[in-house]
């Protein structure tokens, strides 16, 4: 569907996986993971470009940003309309998407996001609208750049750590991740769903929580509760931007929880995952948190 790629790049193809990415998980990404450190450990690859669904499109792309152990570019792309629909916005993006990661400038900046004419990076990402070819944004600190057909811009570059400079390492011999289950808060909130997670095995909790990542009394004290006993719990918001920090409306140090600082749930979850394989001692995943 797109013979002008065939002038900018050789192009090589294989398919990890052909799930819809509401179907994503753990042991996809871990393969998707190895093998994009493999592939890119070779001298004659310059880059990589994943195709993917929107829906998970975020996570799987901070996934890579943490765990892939190379400067060089991997972009992922999406698209938001079928092929068979009127003006399909699949085949364009998967240009660009090329476009970027052969750019010189890609290099170094992690695993970015190339949908709708703009560069996203993975740790800024979010998918804001349900069915707009326009749904994602970075709402904290805003594009990585743009692509308008060949001519790439960049703009500022991320301050947060990813790729070759990042402490998460994966192999083949890893076969699956922590589990770390997502509590949504809202109004009447109760303890019941955190204490049948716990009960199902997690590890660690993320709270979607209300505004500043805060929550009812109720599920405070079942979460400090199972914090005292080794549970690593994380207060993300489900506002969709913001930080998350340290102390304000609930105090961390007092309850052993940590805070979310700028990473939404579904990533705060990612972090949490990797973050528990090396540990679950607060203050270790506190600082990943400031970090990543
Ligand atoms: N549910 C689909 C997916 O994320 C939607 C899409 O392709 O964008 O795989």
């Amino acid at each position: 569907a797109v013979p002008q790629l065939k002038k900018i790049a050789n192009l090589t193809g294989e398919q990890i996986s052909d799930i819809g990415s509401q179907d994503m998980n753990d042991t996809v990404w871990l393969k998707l993971g190895n093998r994009v450190n493999q592939l890119l450990a070779k001298p004659d690859v310059d880059g990589i470009v994943i195709t993917h669904g929107t829906d998970t499109y975020e996570e799987t792309a901070y996934f890579l940003n943490l765990v892939v152990d190379s400067d060089k570019p991997v972009v992922i792309v999406a698209s938001m309309r079928p092929a068979t629909s009127i003006s399909a916005d699949g085949p364009m993006n998967l240009f660009m998407g090329v476009v970027v990661a052969i750019n010189k400038e890609a290099i170094g900046r992690g695993v970015l996001c190339v949908i709708n004419d703009d560069i996203h990076y993975a740790a800024e990402i979010t998918k804001t609208m349900t069915v707009n070819p326009a749904t994602m944004k970075s709402p904290n600190r805003g594009l990585a750049g743009k692509v308008d057909d060949e001519i790439v811009r960049f703009f500022s570059p991320t301050i947060k750590r990813h790729t070759s400079k990042s402490e998460f390492r994966i192999d083949e011999t890893v076969s699956s991740l922590p589990h770390v289950d997502i509590i949504y808060a809202h109004s009447n909130m109760k303890r019941s769903l955190i204490d049948a997670s716990v009960k199902s095995g997690a590890k660690g909790i993320v709270i979607a929580g209300v505004g500043d990542g805060n929550m009812s009394n109720e599920a405070i004290d079942a979460l400090s509760e199972h914090a005292s006993k080794g549970i690593v719990i994380v207060r993300s918001s489900r506002v969709g931007s913001g930080a998350v920090k340290r102390n304000i409306e609930v105090n961390d140090d007092k309850l052993g929880f940590v805070a979310a600082m700028e990473l939404n749930p579904q990533k705060a979850r990612i972090l949490l995952q990797l973050g528990l394989r090396e540990t679950t001692n607060v203050e270790d995943i506190q600082r990943m948190f400031m970090e990543y």
